[in-house]
């Protein structure tokens, strides 16, 4: 079967040319044709690349073609936000979303097929690992929303920003999260700035460093508690890497600044960690960070146990977090009747299966936490 040149990165497509038989001579021009046909133009088949020799184009096409990953399912929610349900050869399913917000475009990426941390607010967590998605699994996710939102060739961009936070854990798919990022920040073909590119992490401590160094994107920790008791139930990854060593890591993080904030993920759930006490501690907790707290209103899904917060004590966190000199937006949520919302994702195809034994175990954990209270 041909192979797709879609989603490639340019050693890949190095490669594949030089197994051609194309000369080291005339690589690179091919790879930069190529590249700026299949990033630039958003070109569909072979045959559209009109400045290549009739010969060379035959060639590519007894090997290769431009088809995309199926999208199973594509849904517009009421406020514009658009969600993919998207179908690799191997019957993988992931999801990838666009939230458009005037003149901004946000498009949330997967980078795993489920995810191994079972957060327990997020209704990926309940769906198991399947794999790692290729780094031209990322990429292509772009290339379809660009299809299906006709960006291809527009001086004017839907998509303006990019966030690894759909679904898996994109540092435990460190390199292949890193070469597609590299693919949409390159300035001859997608082109979207690292700087509005955010990789999402909760929180992988000994891989933070390395995404500062290899990736250089802007860093967004899902971090939803002050102590590591609630911590290790809301994110339990926090029982391997405590909030200090997280924290740690983030004052770390190469070339930390002002102008490059970490922004803080937290969401809010009812009488669990909303309280205005716990908006001080936090505060105190990323003290000497410079950063920014989303307040991400919860997203409810079939079977969670957890609230959202009233809306009045969503403002007056937001206002104590104000007032201790860090922004703290409230993310409004966009998408929720799609279940495109964050925390919301899971493949389609599994979300009636919502295993009896993870709400057994949730059952369990909200009754230790109604213990302590
Ligand atoms: S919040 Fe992210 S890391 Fe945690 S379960 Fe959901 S997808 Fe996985």
């Amino acid at each position: 079967m041909n192979k797709s040149l879609v989603g490639l990165n340019k050693k890949e497509l190095n490669s594949l040319l030089t197994s051609m038989g194309v000369s080291e001579k005339q690589l690179n021009m091919r790879t930069n044709q190529l590249w700026n046909w299949i990033y630039v133009r958003g070109a569909k088949s072979i045959s559209e690349m009109t400045n290549l020799s009739k010969e060379f184009r035959k060639e590519l096409n007894e090997q290769f073609n431009l088809t995309r990953p199926e999208i199973s399912k594509n849904e517009i929610s009421s406020d514009g936000t658009q969600k993919w349900l998207i179908k690799f050869p191997d019957g993988s399913e992931i999801e990838t979303v666009f939230i458009p917000d005037g003149d901004r475009g946000t498009l949330c990426v997967s980078s795993q097929v489920g995810c191994t941390l079972n957060c327990t607010f997020c209704h990926t967590g309940t769906q198991k690992l399947v794999r790692n998605l290729s780094s031209q699994e990322i990429v292509s996710q772009m290339v379809i929303a660009k299809d299906s939102l006709s960006e291809w060739n527009k001086t004017k961009r839907d998509i303006t920003n990019i966030v690894m936070m759909g679904m898996g854990e994109p540092l435990y798919n460190f390199e292949n999260v890193r070469d597609g990022i590299n693919v949409f920040a390159d300035d001859a073909g997608l082109s979207v700035s690292k700087r509005r590119i955010t990789l999402s992490t909760s929180g992988i401590v000994p891989k933070i460093e390395d995404a500062g160094n290899e990736i250089g994107s802007m860093l967004a920790i899902s971090l939803h508690a002050t102590n590591n008791d609630l911590r290790n139930e809301l994110v339990p990854i926090n029982k391997k890497y405590p909030i200090e060593e997280l924290l740690d890591a983030c004052k770390n993080y190469p070339r930390v600044k002002n102008s490059k904030r970490i922004t803080f993920e937290y969401v809010m759930l009812k009488d669990v960690n909303d309280s205005e006490a716990q908006a001080r501690d936090l505060i105190k907790l990323i003290s000497g960070i410079p950063s920014k707290i989303n307040l991400i209103p919860f997203n409810p899904w079939p079977g969670t146990i957890y609230e959202c917060s009233d809306w009045d004590q969503i403002e007056k966190f937001s206002d104590i977090i104000n007032r201790g000199g860090y922004a703290s937006p409230i993310r409004m949520p966009r998408g929720r009747d799609i279940s495109a919302a964050c925390g919301q994702l899971k493949s389609d195809t599994k979300k009636e299966k919502a295993s009896i034994k993870y709400k057994k175990e949730l059952a369990k954990l909200e009754s230790e936490r109604i213990g302590r209270l």
